[in-house]
């Protein structure tokens, strides 16, 4: 495969994956509005570039986790409805509220941010009330729920309330005996809200793997994150028609010809049983591949379709992959691609790479790097246009 042109160490992400899974996702929520989360540069993926595939495939909401993430959003022109749910003291919300950001509110001192919010641009600030129902995160304790909504019926110009919403604990597993006890506080919170301010408010609590598993919690708009990149949130395999949009990938610097018994990278933790081939790649922890991977001694990259190993310790800026035994034939050229991670195809995963480090993929994607030292390049449809 010609890899002229191909960067150092590259996130290559598929919009066309992006825009598939949101199909999907959207197509088992038929009854619901579709939130596509973009929080965390859209988990490693680009927020800008995921939320427009996302719009474009039938998402009608975009949600992020900051102001300044609904900023980014906002900056590039998209207009779509954005909630943005976790704020600071004193943070000011008016640029967000004068940007047609929703907030999600969870306690009178967040509500009273809003207030002034709205004061200072001259809008009402709309908000999300979150009850807390079992999570214990953020979200307002059951305790103090009705003392929320009085201080939200004593600002009815100000702020405009638009939807109850909470989060579940334990989504990944569908039949967790909580998830019926958070969905029942749930819709006595929704309903008190109903009653006390007495307007129809969007009820929304179904994650990824909610979305995915449980239908009976689609309510009016379900917020799926990890399952619009194409990973699957349970350790179930429910998603099979997901696609993983992005694929980490670099390349072979160098190849070298090591002796036996010598000890190769920081530490010697591995030593040539033989003379070998070794491949160099210049990707390393501060690119995102995480250095515990090289003490898990496990790692393996794909050359040409062929999985390889990692040998000795990940580095900063590179990892050293056994070709085999000098002399004999292994393929590789300096200038290959090499696949970190990627679709699942043969090659290695992130949520392999999740597995080897007892982590979820979602801390691996997010942990792939930025610029200058990792590329992201799209493909995909529009992503042609945008490279
Ligand atoms: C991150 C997040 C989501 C998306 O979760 P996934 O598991 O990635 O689908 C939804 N809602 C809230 C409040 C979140 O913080």
């Amino acid at each position: 495969m010609s890899t002229a042109g191909t960067a150092r160490v590259e996130a290559v992400v598929d919009l066309d994956a992006i825009r598939h899974n949101v199909r999907h996702l959207a197509g088992l929520a038929a009854g619901a509005a579709t939130m596509a989360v973009v929080k965390a540069d859209g988990y490693g993926h680009g927020a800008v570039d995921v939320a427009r595939a996302a719009l474009d495939a039938g998402a009608t909401w975009l949600g992020v986790c900051t102001v300044e993430e609904a900023g980014e959003l906002r900056d590039a022109g998209i207009t779509a409805p954005v909630l943005s749910w976790l704020h600071v003291p004193d943070e000011d919300l008016a640029p967000a509220v004068g940007r047609q950001v929703d907030l999600g509110v969870a306690s009178r001192r967040d509500l009273a941010a809003a207030v002034t919010a709205a004061h200072a641009t001259g809008r009402p600030a709309r908000v999300h009330l979150k009850i807390d129902t079992g999570l214990s995160r953020n979200g307002c304790p059951p305790a103090d729920w009705g003392d929320l909504l009085d201080a939200v019926a004593d600002h009815p110009g100000e702020v405009e309330p638009v939807a109850v919403w909470t989060h579940l604990a334990h989504a990944d597993a569908p039949a967790h005996p909580t998830i019926d006890r958070q969905a029942a506080r749930f819709d006595e919170a929704h309903a008190a809200a109903s009653a006390r301010l007495d307007r129809p408010l969007l009820a929304h609590l179904a994650n990824s793997a909610a979305t995915l598993t449980r239908p009976d919690l689609h309510r009016d708009l379900v917020r799926p994150g990890i399952a619009v990149y194409g990973l699957d949130p349970t350790d179930d395999g429910v998603a099979p028609a997901l696609r993983p949009a992005m694929t980490f990938r670099s390349r072979v610097a160098l190849l070298k010809t090591v002796a036996a018994g010598e000890g190769v990278s920081y530490g010697h933790i591995w030593t040539t049983p033989t003379d070998r081939t070794l491949a160099l790649v210049p990707a390393g922890y501060a690119d995102g591949v995480p250095r515990l991977l090289g003490a898990a001694g496990r790692l393996e990259v794909a050359i040409g379709g062929v999985r390889r190993p990692v040998v000795g310790r990940v580095c900063m800026d590179q990892v050293m992959v056994d070709l085999g035994p000098a002399g004999e034939p292994h393929g590789v050229a300096e200038g290959d691609e090499v696949v970190l991670f990627g679709p699942d195809d043969g090659g290695p995963t992130a949520a392999e790479w999740a597995g080897l480090l007892g982590t979820i993929h979602y801390e691996i994607v997010t942990g792939v790097g930025g610029r200058p030292r990792v590329r992201r390049s799209l493909t995909g449809a529009a992503g042609q246009l945008t490279a």
